[in-house]
């Protein structure tokens, strides 16, 4: 591409790339989309985040079992409550939300009365994939045993992969049937994450990604099977005005949009004596407060200034991508790396039934609980963990070999250290290490219990 006058000294000093064509500049950011391409989960089985936390609230683990019923049912029974509620949300959203993509007219819910089509044009409505699996289930934790009837994964899961789902016990519910709100809030928190947010683009090449008016996809890769869903669990609030300005598809995200509709949802199945999609429901909205407490879901390039993350975007438009491939791949690997040892950890912790163990504590929660207010979404949960990302890294640069996380030149996936990763931390960092990577992911835990049970708690006052 080439370059006006006043750019040609660029290799040398960043900031004469001020005096750049803007033009140029934002094309120089297009690259950054790809910073948040390769992994979108955040914790990888979000069971094993919010046991702890719904199990410690006695407002819903004491609460008698509610009675199963099915999406369609629920539906059917609250068609016009539901109508007015997505009505009066589709206002509220376009007004308040930090960013929002309105809702085309004509997938508007509205009262037909027809049970065949019910769950479909209910999906539409609150545009989620409608392929999305709906079934009644339970996900058990790991070393927990299946009671009663199986449930397959490819039931509950859209993706060809079912990762975790294939290790732990999954049971079918019935309509009808009693069941425990912790097991419903619990099941449901990592139920996004099987595929509700796929292909919602109009570059997703699906029929609804047409439909839904989201456009296209601002950043992730399109072409990953879970990439998609990128903009639906992360969350940029909190970038330099310049970043904005030159990206602006980095505020095009919808975790906000997803927290305020189940909630609504929740309060609404409350309201009306339908608990179990009450908690239901709330397992949802939960899941994308508890994908906020990775730092690798508030910010696109953790541990990079402003500047930094500019300069490897516009090195590589000026054709040296080099730059902005290792930014991508140290990106990914240190995502993965903290997935995956918090992960291990805590499917060991459960798997040998240690509840005290310091990352299961972690999420117990405190009374009193805070407030909760729309705001704190962006201003306290979101913010809090931006604040954590640049030490989160410095303590995983410590934590782990070169080759973990520092070296552009290795895909983590590749190394196969999921089955040694704790021996790994041990030998590298030592036990001080190993104790102070632990007590790390626990404060990021421990900002999932405060900032979820007020969410929680709020719903709760739908209850009558
Ligand atoms: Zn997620």
């Amino acid at each position: 591409m080439p370059l006006p006058d006043e750019c040609s000294n660029l290799y040398g000093s960043p900031i004469k790339f001020w005096m750049c064509n803007m033009k140029i500049i934002t094309k120089c950011l297009g690259p950054i989309a790809l910073f948040c391409s390769a992994q979108v989960c955040a914790w990888s089985n979000h069971t094993l985040v919010s046991h702890q936390l719904i199990q410690s609230m006695p407002q819903v683990a004491s609460v008698a079992p509610v009675k199963v019923e099915s999406l369609a049912e629920f539906l059917l029974a609250n068609e016009t409550a539901v109508a007015q509620l997505l009505a009066e949300d589709e206002v509220w959203m376009a007004q308040n939300l930090w960013h929002y993509s309105p809702r085309p007219d004509n997938l508007a819910f509205t009262v037909t009365g027809n049970s065949q089509d019910v769950v479909e044009r209910f999906v539409k409505a609150i545009r989620v994939n409608p392929n999305a699996k709906f079934a009644l289930y339970i996900q058990g934790m790991p070393g927990t045993d299946l009671i009663g009837a199986p449930r397959l994964p490819e039931d509950i899961s859209v993706f060809q992969d079912h990762g975790h789902l294939n290790h732990l016990p999954l049971q079918a519910l019935t309509s009808g049937e009693l069941v425990s709100a912790v097991d419903v809030v619990v099941s449901a928190n990592d139920e996004p994450d099987h595929g509700h947010d796929i292909g919602l683009f109009t570059d997703s090449g699906t029929d609804h990604g047409q439909e839904y008016g989201f456009g296209e996809q601002p950043f992730g890769n399109p072409n990953l099977e879970y990439g998609s869903q990128a903009p639906f669990h992360m969350g940029f609030y909190h970038e330099s005005p310049v970043l904005y300005a030159l990206g602006g598809f980095l505020k095009e995200t919808y975790p906000q949009m997803r927290i305020h509709q189940y909630k609504r949802l929740a309060e609404l199945a409350f309201a009306k004596g339908h608990d179990y999609w009450g908690y239901r429901f709330m397992g949802w909205g939960l899941h994308y407060i508890g994908d906020f407490s990775n730092p690798y879901h508030v910010t696109p390039v953790p541990g990079n200034s402003t500047l930094s993350t500019i300069w490897v975007g516009l090195l590589s438009t000026l054709g040296f991508p080099q730059a902005q491939q290792d930014a991508v791949q140290l990106v990914s690997n240190r995502h993965t790396v903290l997935e995956d040892f918090q992960s291990v950890v805590m499917t060991k912790a459960y798997e040998a039934n240690n509840l005290q163990h310091p990352m299961i504590s972690a999420l117990t929660v405190e009374q009193p609980i805070a407030p909760y207010a729309e705001s704190d979404v962006i201003d306290k949960f979101a913010r809090a963990s931006m604040d954590k990302a640049d030490y989160v890294g410095e303590i995983l640069m410590a934590s782990f070999p070169r080759e973990y996380v520092q070296d552009e030149t290795v895909e983590y996936s590749n190394l196969d250290a999921l089955e040694t990763l704790e021996q790994t931390v041990h030998q590298h960092a030592g036990e001080d290490g190993f104790n102070q990577l632990e007590a790390t992911i626990s404060g990021l835990l421990s900002d999932f219990s405060i900032h979820g049970s007020a969410y929680v708690a709020d719903i709760l006052r739908a209850k009558p």
